[in-house]
């Protein structure tokens, strides 16, 4: 029986948003429903995008009305939403506790994609990241991974057709695995919010053993490494992480996923002048991606107040990408989006937003 009366509303509020379907189950019985509505608010949540159960018409009238005065919608308030001169727009999102984390939407010609983060803040530390110099705050939930696709898809075009998701935002997603793999489930079911994993593409510093045990999950997005440099030392004054795992700890994991046949991983490179843009440093990255399955993505670094390196010029850009070329890997420099609202890579963190938004 469902709880009546006072009883019913001083019960605490559920979030769904982000339950798997056994999870929607639990939650449906814990309110005195029947757990079979649980395929019908599935199907709603994240198919049709529906978080309103009043908007639930197959589930009758009465437990639709329960679950309106019990359930939480679990989006987060947008308190920021700023556009770029090249359309590029960045949503500041406050979740329930009061944190805020941010999410991007990058229009290029027909192509749609997405950036989301996975944490508040990142503990990697790496010297070139805004989000690294703020340290962590907290994991994301499952359901807060979640919400920022209702918010993009509410506030842009993006529902209109097929789009990309990369995971490039704040955070360590391999820091967070369990919620980033309990949200791409969700994001990968076809009956569910139905974006196909070959569009969706996680990044990682390099958490060898995480990496590993990810590849073993029944989720299969596409893969990226931040590469940065490739010698250690260098490695590991731009990415502490590297200390712990090195660059040959990270070469067998590649070489183990590739072998099984994956989707070709990238290995992205932001080119710092004077740091790791060197012809030797682009042979060094020659010679660990020899004999993997991988493509090269390299990044101009983008400058911050705070960050202690500059971009690299367009001739040593070239020049960096012509020496992998000519040794056979393929490396491709991408275009930084979103830069005058620091929507960019590397580029998202909270203090630039403390300023301008009130708690
Ligand atoms: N933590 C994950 C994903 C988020 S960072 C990772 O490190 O892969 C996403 C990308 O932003 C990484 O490839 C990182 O190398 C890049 N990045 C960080 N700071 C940057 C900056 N200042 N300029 C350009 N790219 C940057
Ligand atoms: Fe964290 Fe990635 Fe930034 Fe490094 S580059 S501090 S891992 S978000």
């Amino acid at each position: 029986m469902a709880p009546t009366g006072s009883a019913a509303l001083m019960s605490p509020k559920v979030l769904l948003l982000g339950l798997d379907r056994p999870g929607i189950a639990a939650a449906c019985e814990g309110l005195g429903l029947q757990p079979f509505h649980h395929r019908e608010i599935y199907k709603w949540m994240y198919a049709r995008r529906t978080l309103d159960p009043m908007a639930w018409t197959n589930v009758p009238k009465a437990s639709r009305a329960l679950m309106a005065s019990r359930v939480l919608s679990g989006l987060p308030e947008v308190v920021g939403d700023q556009a770029s001169s090249d359309g590029t727009r960045k949503f500041l999102l406050r979740l329930g506790d009061g944190q805020t984390v941010e999410c991007v939407y990058i229009p290029d010609r027909e192509r749609r994609t997405v950036c989301v983060s996975s944490q508040v803040g990142c503990a990697m530390g790496c010297t070139f990241c805004l989000t690294g110099k703020m340290g962590l705050r907290r994991n994301l939930t499952p359901g807060e991974i979640l919400s920022q696709f209702f918010v993009l898809e509410s506030r842009t075009d993006i529902a209109e057709t097929s789009y990309n998701v990369v995971f490039m935002g704040m955070g360590e997603p391999m820091a967070n695995r369990a919620n980033l793999e309990a949200a791409l489930a969700l994001l990968e079911d076809p009956e569910g919010m139905a974006i196909s994993p070959r569009r969706i593409t996680v990044s990682t510093s390099g958490l060898a053993e995480a990496l590993e045990a990810f590849a073993q999950s029944p989720v299969c997005p596409r893969l990226s490494l931040s590469l940065n440099g490739a010698r250690d030392e260098l490695r590991t004054r731009l990415m502490p992480i590297n200390a712990r795992y090195s660059l040959a700890d990270l070469r067998r994991v590649l070489q183990n996923l590739t072998r099984k046949n994956r989707e070709r991983i990238s290995l992205e490179y932001v080119l710092m002048g004077g740091v790791n843009d060197s012809e030797q440093d682009a042979r060094d990255v020659a010679r660990f991606a020899r004999g993997l399955k991988v493509k090269v993505n390299l990044i101009s670094f983008n400058a911050a107040e705070g960050l202690p390196y500059q971009p690299s010029t367009a001739q040593a850009t070239s020049a960096f990408q012509e020496v992998l070329n000519r040794q056979g890997i393929t490396a491709t420099v991408r275009r930084s989006r979103g830069l005058d609202i620091l929507a960019a890579c590397g580029q998202l963190a909270r203090k630039h937003w403390d300023e301008g938004v009130s708690p």
